[in-house]
């Protein structure tokens, strides 16, 4: 079979390349497009020999696109004008503009791709955007499914909740067929099974397809909703309150922490050295956000979404590691708000909580060891970039199930 060719639209860093890498499909990316110059170095950086378009997707002609002669278009529109906390401009924002011309380009193509993968922040699907989405891809003939995902669906610890939606031509609908439903899982094996019995076809059976659910408080773990107002009511046996967490969120977090199904965040932390001295929290900082973190153990089982700001904002912007690990968090934080300044700061201290770095997040997101960063890219900018980016392993398994 001839080499799918692939059409990369707000390629960043090249999250989709990768995970269409992962997924041993038989491609080229005939083109990625960005016009953000740094991502695009990083991109450059790690697929040398893919054709790289720095330049605007509303700049590009119908005979440009035409001349590509695309199989498939993998793409991730800027999330900004969907996102909960945001201004929700949905399609009235200026960002939303080249996506909108991407649905006006699509029908009138010489030739249709056969297949389409599109991620977008969870509230995506709620916007006038997904129902302009929804209605080209049906005047074209496609099928489409949709997704809520997170990769704690795989047994990563760390929570990235993202909408999905593939898409596929002229063909027969998807084996599990979900018609109107936007799906919280991978497919599963019985799903497979089931179609395959009334089709009475020969297909393989994917021995790999996840059928774990999205863990219950999977909604409240992401950073955008988090309940802020304390019900410190019906507190676990045991349990201490303490920062601003509701019982509620202590319970989910503990249960979150004993599900081996997850794997440890240990597995995908670096070696600590010297050179780690610069992810550690600067003291100012400490006393003064101290309560607003989420702080994680090496063997704790969940981290929050890590977003363009991590290591600059700190509510939400995701979680920081506790490497002093036989310290009882607990036991730092009762009674510290009634304490002097500096008491409360050596307190803080013995916990010695630093930031991810960003190749520990690079790991969480599913990016290999040989994945990199030019030397001139500084940590804020890799955090940047990696916060737009997405889980290689959840699209990887994606364009699986969309190529069947
Ligand atoms: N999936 C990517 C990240 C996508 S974030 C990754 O793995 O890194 C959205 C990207 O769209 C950003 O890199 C931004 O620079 C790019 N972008 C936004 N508007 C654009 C436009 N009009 N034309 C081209 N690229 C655009």
């Amino acid at each position: 079979m001839a080499a799918l060719r692939v059409l990369e639209l707000y390629s960043g860093i090249g999250g989709m390349h990768q995970a269409l890498r992962e997924s041993c499909t038989s491609a080229e990316v005939v083109a990625a497009v960005d016009v953000n110059t740094l991502a695009n170095e990083v991109y450059k950086h790690n697929f040398p020999s893919t054709p790289l378009w720095a330049k605007t997707i509303e700049g590009i002609t119908l005979k440009e696109f035409d001349r590509l002669s695309f199989d498939m278009i993998l793409m991730s529109p800027p999330c900004q004008p969907f996102t909960r906390i945001g201004l929700q401009g949905d399609v009235s924002d200026p960002r939303t503009k080249s996506f909108l011309y991407i649905l006006d380009i699509l029908p009138r193509l010489q030739k249709l791709p056969k297949y389409l993968l599109l991620e977008n922040v969870k509230g995506f699907e709620s916007s006038s955007a997904r129902n302009e989405l929804l209605r080209t891809l049906e005047t074209c003939g496609f099928k489409y499914q949709e997704f809520l995902l997170s990769p704690t669906c795989l047994g990563i610890p760390n929570s990235r909740l993202r909408y999905f939606l593939i898409a596929k031509l002229h063909q027969e609908p998807f084996f599990f067929h979900a018609p109107g439903q936007i799906l919280t899982r991978f497919p599963d094996l019985e799903d497979k099974i089931q179609v395959q019995e009334e089709l009475c076809k020969d297909k393989v059976v994917d021995k790999e397809c996840d059928s774990s659910s999205l863990p219950s408080g999977e909604k409240s773990l992401d950073p955008n909703v988090g309940p802020r107002c304390s019900s410190k009511k019906s507190l676990p046996e045991g349990a201490f309150l303490f920062k601003l967490e509701t019982a509620e969120e202590i319970e989910r977090k503990h249960k979150q922490d004993n599900d081996s199904s997850i794997q440890m965040l240990t597995d995908f932390l670096e070696e600590e050295n010297e050179e780690m001295s610069r992810y550690f929290l600067a003291p100012k900082f400490l006393v003064r956000y101290a309560f607003l973190l989420d702080i994680v153990k090496p063997t704790c089982r969940r981290s929050t979404c890590f977003t363009k700001g991590y290591g600059h904002y700190v509510e939400g912007t995701g979680s920081v590691l506790q490497t002093a690990v036989d310290v009882q968090l607990e036991s730092v934080f009762k009674h510290i708000e009634n304490l002097p300044e500096e008491e409360k700061l050596m307190k803080l201290a013995t916990l010695k909580l630093r930031y991810f770095t960003p190749r520990e997040i690079a790991n969480l997101h599913g990016f290999p060891p040989e994945f990199g960063f030019p030397d001139k890219v500084t940590v804020k900018q890799c955090y940047r970039l990696l916060g737009n980016s997405l889980n290689v392993h959840v699209v990887a398994k994606l364009i699986s199930v969309l190529l069947g």
